[in-house]
């Protein structure tokens, strides 16, 4: 009876022990487990001062969308609309990607919608409230804020990430040519972890407000990632 007591006893250990490293265990789709969730890096993100836009933000606007998404869109920054929604594309761009989604069967409910900062860049922090006042985002910016898009990227583990536009474009790519030269050709992207992802550019909604002409290059693009979701690929 003792001995079988002790024998449990020993078993209880090893368990306990085998639970306590499971956080490093690979839980048999290649996906490690994931020691942190997105509501949890969303509260580290509404608290983060570690650029100055983290000043003078009204909102910080993480991202919106499925948790589980295949495909991520990356754009710039937010801008007046989306600072005091705390939401990415909630403007007439954001109305005109809508449409682009729906157009290839997507939504925002299907995708991830993100931007490379996650507080608003203005011309003058001073006028907040002043229209016009949107700028993009600097380098030192987006280098500060990169880490939580990496780690975004690494909790929704998508299949395709589209960039919009160039800023969001040469930001991942760290690549210097137009977005004109670089739209619709697969690149891939790593993260800090690590983790491949294949990217592909396209015209920011801005641009095709601004320039409809560009709108069938951007349709080119949206067949392309369709025929590649459609081909699990
Ligand atoms: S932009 Fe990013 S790094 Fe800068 S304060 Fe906001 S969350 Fe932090």
């Amino acid at each position: 009876m003792k001995d079988a007591r002790a024998e449990l006893r020993t078993l209880t250990a090893q368990l306990k022990r085998r639970i306590a490293s499971s956080d490093e265990l690979d839980w048999g789709h290649g996906q490690k487990r994931r020691d942190k969730t997105l509501e949890e890096l969303k509260l580290e993100v509404e608290s983060c001062q570690k650029c100055p836009l983290g000043k003078t933000r009204i909102k910080a606007v993480f991202g919106v969308g499925n948790p589980r998404a295949k495909v991520m869109f990356i754009g710039e920054g937010p801008g007046y609309f989306e600072d005091r929604k705390g939401e990415p594309f909630v403007g007439r761009a954001g109305q005109l990607l809508d449409k682009i989604l729906e157009s290839i069967g997507l939504s925002r409910q299907t995708v991830y919608i993100a931007n490379t900062v996650k507080c608003h860049p203005m011309k003058n922090p001073k006028t907040p409230d002043a229209r016009s006042n949107d700028r993009p985002p600097i380098e030192e910016e987006m280098d500060a804020c990169r880490p939580y898009l990496d780690e975004q990227i690494d909790l929704i583990a998508p299949r395709f990430i589209v960039t919009l536009g160039s800023v969001s474009t040469k930001a991942m790519l760290h690549n210097e040519e137009p977005i004109s030269k670089v739209r619709g050709i697969w690149r891939e992207y790593k993260t800090a972890s690590g983790r491949l992802v294949d990217l592909l550019p396209t015209f920011h909604p801005a641009a095709l407000l601004r320039n409809p002409d560009l709108k069938k290059l951007v349709w080119m693009d949206m067949k392309n990632l369709r025929s590649k979701l459609e081909k699990g690929v």
